[in-house]
C-alpha cells in the first residue's frame, strides 16, 4: 500500500472550516484522513511538510479549448465573430491535427498543473489524441468533440462528427482520468436537428452535454431573429436541458425568465470572466445565479481568448469584476470564489463524488500554495490570500490521484527545455500553415 501524509499551515477541506496546522493522509490515491496535526493517526506514514502553506483541492477549469494554447496571442483585440471567422477558424482549419493536439495539450497541461489546476472540461477536436496525453500525465478531463454544422479539422459533415462522438462515448470506462462527453458548439452554429441529436447522445450515454450559450448580444439577436425566442428559451423549447447534465458556458445574456429556466432545469454554468472581458461579451449575472441556487464553476475558456489558463487570475478577476459592476463590495466574497473554483467546478463536471473537496474517501487531488512569499505575509485569512494576493506561481505542490505532478515547485512530468521546445514547434506549425 502506498501511504503518505502531507502537512500544511492551513488546510481548506472546502466542505467544513479551515484547519490550522492541518494534515492529509493519502492511501493508494485516496484521502484516508483529514484533520489537525497531532490528532490524526499517522501510523508511520512518510510526511511531506509543505509549510508555510495553504492546502486545498485542485482547481477545476469548467470550460476550455485546451489545444488553443497554440494560438495564444495570434490575434487579439477583436470582436468574437470577426475573431472566430477571420482568424481562429481559418488557422484551425489548416493546423489542427492529432499531432498538433498532442503537443498543445502537453504544453497546456504543464501550464495548468503549474497553476494548481487538476481537472478540465474541454470542447475541441481529435479528443482521442488529447485523452492519450491526459492518461499519460495523469490529469483529469471531461472531453468532447465540438459538434457544429460546418466542416471542422476532424470531420466534414455533422454526421461524421456524431460518429466520432459515438466512438469516443463507447470507449468510456477504458480510461482512468478521462471521460468523454458530448459538446454542441452553440445555438447559432448548430441546426435544430444537430442540437436534438447531441442531446439524445448525451442522454443515452448519461454523460455531460456541454455548450456555449448566450455568450454575446449578437447571438441573442441572431437566435431571436431566427427562432423568435432568446437562446435559453429556444434550447428549453427543444427540451435540451431535460434528462441530461447540462454545462452552459458563458451564459452572459439571460433574461430573468431564462435564469429561472436554468434554476428549474438544474443547468450548470461555466463562468469565464476574463474571456468575456477580452472579447467584450459582457458580464454574466453570476451573483443572481448563486442567489437562485444555480451551480457555477470558474473557467478560462481557450488561451486564444484569455490569454492563459490561469485559474488564480480567474478567481481574482471574478471576485473583483462583479463588485465593480454591481457597485457592491460584498458580492463574490473570497470564500465563495474559492468554493466555485474547487467544489463548484467539480459539480459542474459531475465529478464531485471524486474530487472538489478534501473528504475521506475522495480521490487525493489537492495542492499546496506556498506562503513563503513577500506578497503573502502576514496572513489572517487563507481564503482572502488565495483570491486577492496569491498567484498561480505560488503553487508548490500538485497531487492528482495521490500522484505528485508538481513537487517543490517543479513539474514532475516535463523535461528541462521541453516547454520552450514545444512552444517553438507549435509556432512553426501555425506560421507555416498561415503563410
Ligand atoms: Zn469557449
Amino acid at each position: 500500500m502506498n501511504r503518505f501524509a502531507v502537512r500544511f499551515t492551513y488546510l481548506l477541506p472546502i466542505e467544513g472550516e479551515p484547519i490550522e496546522d492541518g494534515v492529509l493522509v493519502v492511501e493508494d490515491g485516496r484521502i484516508a484522513a483529514v484533520g489537525r496535526w497531532g490528532e490524526v493517526a499517522l501510523d508511520g506514514a512518510n510526511v511531506i511538510d509543505t509549510r508555510p502553506s495553504v492546502g486545498l483541492p485542485t482547481l477545476v477549469n469548467t470550460h476550455t479549448h485546451t489545444a488553443m494554447v497554440a494560438y495564444r496571442g495570434l490575434a487579439d483585440d477583436l470582436p468574437l465573430f470577426k475573431w472566430l471567422e477571420e482568424y481562429i477558424w481559418p488557422a484551425e482549419g489548416k493546423t489542427v491535427s492529432p499531432e498538433m493536439v498532442r503537443l498543445a495539450y502537453r504544453l497546456a497541461v504543464a501550464e495548468m498543473v503549474s497553476g494548481g489546476t487538476g481537472a478540465i472540461n474541454d470542447m475541441y477536436f481529435f479528443q482521442e489524441a488529447a485523452a492519450e496525453v491526459l492518461e499519460e500525465i495523469g490529469f483529469r478531463g471531461v472531453l468532447a468533440e465540438g459538434l457544429i454544422d460546418f466542416p471542422t479539422p476532424s470531420f466534414g459533415k455533422p454526421e461524421e462528427g456524431i460518429r466520432i462522438a459515438e466512438r469516443q462515448l463507447e470507449s468510456n470506462g477504458r480510461y482512468r482520468y478521462v471521460r468523454f462527453g458530448v459538446a454542441l458548439h452553440a445555438p447559432y452554429s448548430c441546426s435544430e436537428a444537430l442540437l436534438r441529436r447531441g442531446h439524445e447522445l448525451a442522454k443515452h450515454h448519461s454523460v455531460p452535454l456541454h455548450m456555449h450559450v448566450a455568450e454575446t448580444e449578437d447571438e441573442v439577436r441572431q437566435i431571436t431573429e431566427r427562432y423568435g425566442k432568446r437562446p435559453v428559451e429556444f434550447l428549453d423549447s427543444l427540451g435540451l436541458f431535460e434528462g441530461v447534465h447540462f454545462i452552459a458556458a458563458h451564459s452572459v445574456h439571460l433574461s430573468e425568465g431564462e435564469m429561472r429556466i436554468y434554476a428549474e432545469r438544474g443547468v450548470n454554468v461555466a463562468h469565464d470572466p476574463e474571456s468575456n472581458m477580452k472579447l467584450a461579451s459582457g458580464v454574466a449575472p453570476v451573483p443572481d445565479y448563486l442567489r437562485l441556487g444555480i451551480t457555477v464553476g470558474l473557467a478560462t475558456d481557450g488561451a486564444a481568448s484569455n490569454n492563459d489558463l490561469d485559474m488564480f487570475s480567474e478567481m481574482r478577476t471574478a471576485a473583483l469584476l462583479h463588485k465593480v459592476v454591481r457597485m457592491d463590495p460584498t458580492v463574490m466574497d473570497a470564500r465563495s470564489v474559492v468554493e466555485m473554483a474547487t467544489l463548484g467546478g467539480a459539480k459542474v463536471l459531475g465529478l464531485d463524488s471524486l474530487i472538489g473537496s478534501l473528504r475521506v474517501g475522495k480521490r487525493a487531488d489537492f495542492i499546496a500554495v506556498s506562503l513563503d512569499r513577500p506578497h503573502l505575509q502576514p496572513i489572517y485569512d487563507p481564503y482572502s490570500h488565495l483570491v486577492y494576493a496569491a498567484k498561480s506561481s505560488d503553487v508548490d505542490w500538485v497531487f492528482v490521484d495521490g500522484r505528485p505532478l508538481k513537487r517543490e515547485g517543479v513539474l514532475t512530468f516535463v523535461e528541462e527545455g521541453e516547454i520552450t521546445e514545444m512552444g517553438e514547434r507549435l509556432r512553426r506549425m501555425v506560421l507555416r500553415a498561415l503563410r
